[in-house]
């Protein structure tokens, strides 16, 4: 018989595994703190349950969804990228970085992702599966064992579309974030799009508080559609009015991600296009030049960066370039991408 992943249940979920088990409903709460206030790796661990309720657990449920595999740190130190293992054999990368802001891990949701950016290494990988929740949430708890640091945002920009996986990842982010299991702050977790609309539309109905990034990366749809084909099926003046609908009704400011490739979408009248797509939105503009993957697009000069940079000068919101971090051990945005389309690497 298949053990229970036990990271996979919601607590209410959990509850009803312990009474199955025979034993009182409460021990489901001191179970979940073990799992995600303390952290435990092992049943034995979990002191205030019985020698037998245990055994009982080791005996029917799995408690470690993923294995590390290997760690890559950048040589300044401050960027650290793991590749972890599934239950099945597939590998995922998380990425841990180190900011004036806290320790930000960029956790991934799918193994590789469907979407089919040209740019993206992940893309390139087609889609293997979607995570689990609990395979969601292990990585920030192995990466904080790990690290021996505790882990203080979250971005999920990692391998994979976060809203084709969204039940999944709403069952991680609710368990990271309740009061009783890791309560991380909602504000300090970003969930960045390709632009699945019916889902951008949902977790706004949903009043999810997490932030929201959409990676808009051109300003017209002939462009758009060039490098991402999703465009075709929602294009921006929709994507657009669904971020205005995100800043009024969640009251947060929402983030656009704008990759740069030269001769693509990175000249000074891309540029003022884009300025007057966003004018009025209340938005914060990341320019991200193009992380070199082996692929035809390249990232364009400093010069032409800065060129595209100043059209935004006296604008109303903020722009900040993402010189990414992590590029010499290809963690960086883009970059994340298994040896053989995500089966077993053999290192
Ligand atoms: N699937 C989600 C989140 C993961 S990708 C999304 O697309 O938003 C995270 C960010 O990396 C996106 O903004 C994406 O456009 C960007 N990106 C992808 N490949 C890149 C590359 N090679 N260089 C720089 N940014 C890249
Ligand atoms: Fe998927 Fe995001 Fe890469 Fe596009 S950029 S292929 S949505 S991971």
């Amino acid at each position: 018989m298949e053990k229970t992943r036990i990271k996979d249940l919601a607590f209410a979920e959990l509850e009803k595994l312990i009474v199955s088990l025979g034993e009182k409903k409460f021990r489901a709460r001191q179970i979940y703190q073990w799992l995600y206030v303390h952290n435990v790796r092992t049943f034995g661990e979990m002191k205030n349950l019985s020698k037998s309720m245990r055994e009982k657990l080791h005996e029917f449920c799995e408690l470690n969804l993923l294995t590390h595999e290997n760690t890559k740190i950048s040589p300044d130190g401050a960027t650290k990228k793991f590749l972890l293992r599934l239950h099945d054999g597939y590998h995922i990368e998380s990425v841990l970085m180190h900011s004036q802001h806290g320790r930000t891990l960029c956790v991934s949701t799918q193994v590789g992702c469907p979407v089919n950016c040209r740019f993206c290494a992940t893309g390139l990988m087609g889609l293997h599966r979607n995570l689990t929740a609990g395979e969601i949430i292990e990585q920030v708890l192995l990466v904080e064992n790990l690290a021996g640091e505790n882990v203080t945002n979250i971005v999920v920009m990692g391998m994979g579309e976060p809203f084709l996986n969204y039940d999944n990842l709403m069952q991680a982010l609710d368990i990271l974030t309740d009061d009783d299991g890791k309560n991380m702050a909602r504000r300090h977790i970003v969930v960045s799009t390709s632009g699945i609309l019916p889902q951008i539309e949902r977790f706004i109905t949903e009043n999810r508080r997490y932030r929201l990034a959409i990676s808009l990366n051109a300003p017209t749809d002939r462009q758009r559609q060039q490098i991402m084909p999703l465009n075709r099926k929602w294009p921006l003046q929709k994507l657009l009015a669904a971020a205005r609908k995100y800043t009024e009704s969640n009251r947060n400011r929402i983030t656009f991600e704008y990759v740069l490739l030269r001769g693509i979408n990175d000249s000074v009248d891309d540029a003022q296009k884009l300025r007057t797509l966003l004018q009025g939105i209340d938005c914060k503009l990341n320019l991200i030049p193009f992380n070199t993957i082996y692929s035809i697009y390249q990232r364009p000069e400093k010069e032409a960066i800065m060129a595209f940079y100043s059209v935004f000068e006296g604008v109303r919101f903020p722009v900040t370039i993402r010189w990414s971090k992590g590029a010499d051990i290809d963690a960086a945005c883009g970059q994340l991408v298994t040896r053989e389309g995500g089966k077993p690497v053999v290192q």
